[in-house]
């Protein structure tokens, strides 16, 4: 047995994967154990890796070097790092529309039955796999049911759920986790050049997934939120600010509308079975997107309160998500930040029970504001 594959030894190519111990245990040992299988599903939050492991579990098994369990420096690393290896074929969504059709599941499942061109085993990773359409997914089911050799499909999604059963039934299924704070902070220095500084913020308002952290970074939504502080301490009407924070809920309702629509030329190359259902996850996808923007303004404005409790309490600007918010902080007495947080904690209860959002957001900003 070769070095990486000795009792608690990780492969080479897992050691890029962080936070990740339990899929990489189920790999490893389904590597050591001779066991891998023809399917898997890696399921889990967006923005944690699991495209990433699905590479590097193809490493483990092609790279020549046995000893390492994938060497990062060889053609057939490389060419997987850059997805140019013809043993592994990622599967993306394409055209605005997105979904993986039954004319390219049928080239895929063709293509598996064909040994692979190099290595010992293809590798076929389904990106976003909660996109193959539903007859495509049932067609697809037929392959599962009588795999061929040496192919392994790997199922990557954050939404399981919208994956038939029959399917997911018959692939191992690999859970991954949230990203540690440290991780992101780490993954925003090394590979995407932020400062110490800017990394560690948002690292702290991630909530474990390197995808929210870019997405705040390249956001206006942490302005939002400031500004409406500062217009709270300059006493401009809350009603008023209400008004303003449901159109700029608006605009990101309409941002997302825009892209989640379905044009009649795109139509016309569906079967209306796959419309219909289309329409049924972009709509969805419209919702899952609002009510994710609107999470994470309630996240920021939690951030904010929590800093002005921890400035109260130390005047320490380091700890702080939004250190350069301090000068306003001091007009919010501990008590009304507290029930400012208490407000806040009860929002989604009232989202979640229906009560229209206008009035959530009126009652919000009224237990926002220090002047009331
Ligand atoms: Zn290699």
């Amino acid at each position: 047995m070769s070095k990486a594959l000795e009792k608690n030894n990780i492969p080479n190519a897992f050691k890029s994967i962080y936070d990740q111990e339990i899929a990489i245990r189920i790999l490893t040992n389904s590597i050591r154990n001779k066991r891998v299988s023809h399917a898997y599903l890696f399921w889990g939050p967006e923005g944690v890796g699991k495209k990433l492991t699905a590479k590097a579990f193809a490493k483990t098994i092609l790279c020549p070097d046995k000893e390492l369990g994938g060497c990062k420096n060889c053609n057939t690393c490389v060419r997987i790092d850059k997805e140019t290896h013809p043993d592994l074929l990622i599967v993306k969504p394409t055209g605005k529309t997105r979904l993986i059709t039954v004319d390219t599941i049928q080239e895929i499942i063709s293509l598996a039955h064909f040994r692979p061109y190099e290595g010992e085993r293809r590798f076929i990773i389904f990106d976003d796999a909660d996109r193959i359409g539903i007859p495509a997914q049932t067609h697809f089911l037929k392959t599962l049911e009588e795999p061929p050799s040496n192919t392994t499909f790997i199922l990557v999604t954050a939404n399981p759920g919208l994956i038939l059963s029959t399917i997911r039934s018959r692939c191992q299924p690999v859970r991954f986790q949230y990203l540690q704070p440290e991780t992101i902070k780490r993954i925003l220095i090394e590979e995407k050049s932020l400062n110490p500084d800017e990394a560690t913020k948002l690292a702290n308002l991630s909530q474990g997934q390197i995808s929210r952290a870019l997405e705040i970074y390249q956001n206006s939504k942490p302005l939002v939120i400031l500004e409406i502080f500062n217009k709270l301490v300059n006493k401009k009407d809350p009603l008023k600010i209400a008004e303003e924070f449901e159109d700029f809920l608006d605009t990101l309702r309409k941002t997302a509308e825009a892209e989640f629509s379905i044009n009649s030329a795109e139509k016309k190359e569906l079967t209306p079975e796959e419309i219909n259902q289309l329409k049924e996850i972009l709509s969805a996808e419209i919702e899952a997107k609002v009510s994710h923007e609107f999470e994470s303004c309630l996240f920021l404005i939690n951030c904010m309160l929590r800093d002005m409790l921890i400035y109260h309490q130390t005047q320490d600007k380091s700890m702080l998500y939004y250190p350069e918010a301090v000068e306003i902080y001091t007009s919010w007495q501990p008590e009304k930040i507290y029930s400012a947080l208490e407000f806040l904690g009860k929002v989604r209860g009232y989202i979640r029970r229906n009560i229209e959002r206008g009035k959530v957001i009126r009652d919000l900003l009224f237990a926002l504001s220090p002047h009331f």
